[in-house]
C-alpha cells in the first residue's frame, strides 16, 4: 500500500519533520509494520501552530462566509463518506479494532458529525442585553484563534471529529497531535479537508509523542485552547503545562464506569448491555462499563449467563466483518492489561470466563474476554481503569448500596442502569456522580447530545451545541452609546 499517509501535515501539504525522525506504526493484529510516519518534535509542532496562526490572522478562514464555512464542513463529511471504506480499513489495520466497529459505527458517526458541525457554523451568534443608560449592548460569539486538539488511540478518527469539527465550526484553526499508535486516519482527514477546499493552515496534523510533539502543543504561546482526550494521568500533566501561557484546557480522561444491574431487570437485556458495555472496542473504551454492579437476589444468575456470553466472544481477524473483539492496541496495552489480570486473581477475585493472552493465525495482541465476579470495590481491578476486555462484578443489597458503591471512584463518566422501575431508574440516575446515565441501554451517543466527565474524568464537554460554544467560542460584549 503506496498511498499510506506517513508525513506531517502542514499549511496543506506534506512534509518532512525537521530532525527526519520517524517511527514506526504497527498492526497489532499481526505484529507487521504498515509505515513509518515522520515525527514531529517542537520545532515542527511550532510550524504548524505558526501556519494555524497565519490562517487564523488572515482573513480567509477568520471571515469566510459562515455558509461558505458550513458548506465546506459538509463537504468534508461527504468526502469522508465517499471514502468510508479506505478510512476503516487504515482504522482497524492501526487500531486492531473490528472492521465492523471502523465501518459500520465509527465511520457512520464521523460523518454524522461533521454534518451536525457543519449545521452549527452559520448559527454561532450573540445576544442583545437590555442594560441601564443609554447604551445598546450585543454579545458576539468569538473563535479562541488556534486549538491543539491531542487525541488517544481508542477511537483515533471518531475523536478527532468530536474536537475539530465544533472547533472548525466556530472558526477556530486547528493543530491535531493524533495518539502515536493511531496516525493515520487523523492525517487523511488533514488531506480531505483540503482536497474539498478548506484553506491552508486551518486544519494542520502533526503525528508524535506525547512528551515531545504534545507537550509542545500544549506548553506553545501561539495555542490558544487545548482540546484533550486521553488518561487522567497525562490529563494532570496537561493542565499543569498548560497553566504557563493560561490555556483554555478540556480535558475528557478515563473512566471506571458502574453499569448497574437491580433485580427487577429484564436480566437478557442487561446482560446484552452490561456485555457491550465491557466488551465493545475490546473495552478500549473511556466510558466501559468496566463495574458491573448487581443486586443480590439476580446475582448468581447474573453471573452465569454473563461468563457463558464471554466465552462466546470469540476474537478474530480484525478485517473478518464478523469479528467482534479485535486485538489490543499495542505489545504495551496488552502486558498493562495482563498486569491486570494478574491482579485481579492474586487480590482473590473469582475469574470466570477469559483472562487469557491469545493469538489468531499464530500472531496479534489478543486476549479473551474476561470476567471476574466477587470483586470488591477496594481492589485494583475495580478502581482502576484498566481499558481491555476485563470485566469486574460486584454484587450489592439495595439501592443505597449500589449508589454508594458506584460512586466509590475517583472517576465520574459514565454510568448504566438496569431496572423495570422507571422511578427508581430516575432516581438513582441523578445520584450518580457522572456525565453521561445510560438507562436500559449503554453506549449510545448521538453528536446532539453532550459527553464529559465529572469528578477525575475531567470537565468540559464534547459534542452538543452548548458544548461547543463553550468550548471553542469567547464572548465580547460591545457597548454603544445612543446619545452622541
Ligand atoms: P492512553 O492511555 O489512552 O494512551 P494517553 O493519555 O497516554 O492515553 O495519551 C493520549 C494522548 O495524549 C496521546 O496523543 C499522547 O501522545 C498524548 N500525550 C501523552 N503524554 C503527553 C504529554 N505529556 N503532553 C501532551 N500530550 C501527551
Amino acid at each position: 500500500m503506496s498511498d499510506i499517509p506517513d508525513r506531517l501535515w502542514i499549511a496543506n501539504a506534506w512534509s518532512d519533520a525537521e530532525a527526519g525522525a520517524t517511527f514506526a506504526t504497527t498492526n497489532p493484529a499481526t505484529g507487521e509494520v504498515i509505515t513509518q510516519v515522520a515525527e514531529a518534535r517542537a520545532v515542527d509542532v511550532h510550524r504548524a501552530v505558526e501556519s494555524a496562526r497565519e490562517a487564523f490572522s488572515g482573513k480567509a478562514w477568520r471571515q469566510m462566509n459562515p455558509h461558505r464555512r458550513a458548506e465546506l464542513l459538509w463537504k468534508l463529511a461527504d468526502a469522508l463518506e465517499a471514502n468510508a471504506d479506505e478510512l476503516a480499513a487504515l482504522e482497524t489495520a492501526d487500531n486492531g479494532k473490528p472492521y465492523f466497529e471502523s465501518r459500520k459505527v465509527d465511520l457512520p458517526s464521523v460523518v454524522e458529525n461533521f454534518r451536525y458541525f457543519a449545521g452549527m457554523a452559520d448559527k454561532v451568534q450573540g445576544e442583545t442585553i437590555p442594560v441601564a443608560g443609554p447604551f445598546f449592548n450585543y454579545t458576539r460569539r468569538e473563535p479562541l484563534g488556534v486549538v491543539g486538539v491531542i487525541t488517544p488511540w481508542n477511537f483515533p478518527l471518531s475523536l478527532a471529529a468530536w474536537k475539530v469539527a465544533p472547533a472548525l465550526a466556530c472558526g477556530n484553526c486547528v493543530v491535531l497531535k493524533p495518539a502515536e499508535q493511531t496516525p493515520l486516519t487523523a492525517l487523511r482527514l488533514g488531506e480531505l479537508a483540503a482536497e474539498v477546499g478548506f484553506p491552508p493552515g486551518v486544519l494542520n496534523v502533526v503525528p508524535g509523542f506525547g512528551p515531545t510533539a504534545g507537550s509542545a502543543l500544549v506548553r506553545d504561546p501561539g495555542v490558544d485552547a487545548i482540546a484533550f482526550t486521553g488518561s487522567t494521568e497525562v490529563g494532570r500533566v496537561v493542565m499543569r503545562e498548560a497553566a504557563d501561557t493560561l490555556k483554555k484546557v478540556s480535558l475528557e480522561l478515563g473512566g471506571k464506569s458502574p453499569n448497574v444491574v437491580f433485580a427487577d431487570a429484564e436480566l437478557k437485556s442487561a446482560v446484552r448491555g452490561a456485555s457491550t458495555g465491557i466488551f465493545y472496542g475490546k473495552g478500549e473504551v473511556c466510558a466501559a462499563g468496566s463495574r458491573i454492579l448487581v443486586e443480590r437476589p439476580v446475582y448468581d444468575d447474573f453471573v452465569e449467563q454473563f461468563a457463558g456470553r464471554a466465552r462466546q466472544m470469540t476474537v478474530g481477524d480484525p478485517m473478518d466483518e464478523k469479528t467482534r473483539l479485535g486485538a489490543i492496541v499495542s505489545e504495551e496495552q496488552l502486558e498493562r492489561v495482563l498486569g491486570y489480570i494478574e491482579a485481579g486473581k492474586a487480590e482473590g477475585a473469582r475469574l470466570v470466563a477469559g483472562g487469557e493472552r491469545t493469538t489468531v493465525n499464530g500472531r496479534g495482541n489478543f486476549v479473551t474476554a474476561t470476567v471476574f465476579a466477587d470483586v470488591e470495590p477496594p481492589m485494583r481491578i475495580a478502581q482502576e481503569e484498566i481499558f481491555g476486555p476485563v470485566a469486574a462484578i460486584i454484587p450489592f443489597d439495595d439501592v443505597d448500596d449500589a449508589v454508594a458503591k458506584a460512586n466509590q471512584t475517583i472517576y465520574g463518566l459514565a454510568a448504566g442502569i438496569w431496572t423495570r422501575d422507571v422511578g427508581k431508574a430516575h432516581r438513582v440516575a441523578a445520584e450518580i456522580q457522572a456525565g453521561t446515565v445510560w438507562i436500559n441501554t449503554y453506549n449510545q451517543y448521538d453528536s446532539a447530545s453532550p459527553f464529559g466527565g465529572y469528578k477525575q474524568s475531567g470537565f468540559g464537554r464534547d459534542l452538543g451545541w452548548e458544548s461547543a460554544l463553550e468550548k471553542y467560542t469567547q464572548v465580547k460584549s460591545v457597548w454603544v452609546a445612543l446619545d452622541r
